[in-house]
């Protein structure tokens, strides 16, 4: 079993194929040996990636069994989303949703929410305040939508800005950036200049929802979590440059599908995350210029990818074992994290089947 962590480590000077070996050697010997220590003692927090194509719906349950889910995916196609999302939640033993958090008020994202509270309870929605782009029919139509089931009382409605911490027990989620805000300071333990961006490309203002997106920094005992849905490269820029607010970060949920209008090279050197987790479609999302600079980031162990990317070719795409949905007819498979307070956890790929375990740092 000592040998594990060194197997894990050697990864960065291999090749592709050699790569994919390993790995796939690493987890036959983890999958059959049960090497790692994840203690009963430690109550896990579970993270579940919904294959939404290219909209975003990620659902955390806490070891208190209180559940959070960060956007609900597309309208529409007879509610498949919400059925997706549904799947998970009872997979995960529980009948209601307490927590919905939506990022910003585009339809891959709010779209699902009337369709997914048809079918299953939600307490209360967390938004970043009133849509402000209202030149976008699609836009405009979802947050009517949202409007009438506010109006319906259907939820509670918070809004939050940058610096609140979400009231959802045994996580600390603190808001990161909201309506087109973000935190003036730099978290605790966070704070040194970062080097990366000294002749930084300098981003023109998005001028959509994404970059209002309500984003949020997770705390599961040592583990730092990143979602911030679909910020935009401007706004990274104000969180990491000339000083790292954020910190480095253990799992990174990629913003915005992996698309090059976000994941600046000066904010993915700052968070440098261990994993990346990408909720990209075959069609949307997954950028090569993107994937090359999440792949590229210092402390990266590993990516994994929701499907398999059609833009990114044979080139910029990860190894078959880190795609949930390859390509070929879509089966809606999904990625599942456990973590544990120790700062250990795990990713699930539902096709595979397959298990790969990451030690504490
Ligand atoms: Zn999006």
């Amino acid at each position: 079993m000592f040998r594990i962590p060194l197997l894990l480590r050697a990864r960065r000077a291999e090749s592709g194929i050699g790569r994919a070996f390993r790995t796939f050697l690493t987890m036959a010997l983890l999958s059959s040996t049960g090497a790692w220590s994840s203690p009963a003692s430690q109550k896990a927090l579970r993270i579940f990636f919904v294959d939404v194509e290219g909209g975003q719906a990620t659902l955390f349950v806490t070891p208190e069994r209180h559940s959070l889910l960060i956007d609900t995916g597309w309208p529409g196609n007879d509610g498949r989303d919400a059925d997706r999302i549904v799947a998970v939640v009872k997979k995960a033993g529980l009948s209601k949703i307490d927590d919905v958090l939506i990022t910003h008020f585009h339809n891959d994202h709010v779209g699902g929410l009337p369709q997914l509270i048809g079918r299953i309870p939600v307490g209360t929605v967390i938004d970043h305040g009133d849509n402000r782009e209202s030149t976008d029919a699609p836009t405009v139509q979802v947050w009517q939508a949202y409007q009438q089931l506010v109006a319906a009382k259907k939820f509670k409605r918070l809004t939050v800005k940058p610096g609140d911490s979400l009231p959802i027990p045994g996580i600390e989620t603190t808001v990161i950036s909201s309506d087109g805000a973000v935190i003036d300071h730099a978290l605790r333990g966070a704070g040194r200049e970062n080097a990366s961006c000294k002749n930084a490309e300098q981003y023109p203002p998005d001028q959509t929802e994404n970059l209002r997106s309500l984003g949020t920094l997770i705390t599961f005992g040592k583990l730092r979590i990143l979602d911030l849905g679909d910020l935009t490269r401007d706004k990274e820029m104000e969180l990491v440059c000339p000083i790292n607010k954020l910190g480095a970060i253990d799992i990174y949920i990629v913003s915005h599908h992996g698309w090059y209008q976000s994941n600046s090279p000066a904010f993915l050197n700052a968070i440098a995350p261990r994993v990346a987790i990408m909720d990209n479609g075959a069609k949307k999302g997954g950028t090569p210029s993107a994937w090359d600079i999440i792949e590229k980031s210092p402390r990266l162990e590993n990516l994994w990818q929701l499907h398999f990317s059609e833009e990114g070719g044979a080139a910029h795409n990860v190894a078959p074992e880190f795609v949930a949905n390859p390509e070929g007819p879509d089966a809606a498979n999904y990625l599942e994290l456990t973590a544990w307070p120790d700062g250990s956890f795990e990713v699930f790929n539902s096709r595979t089947q397959n298990t790969k375990h990451y030690p504490a740092h």
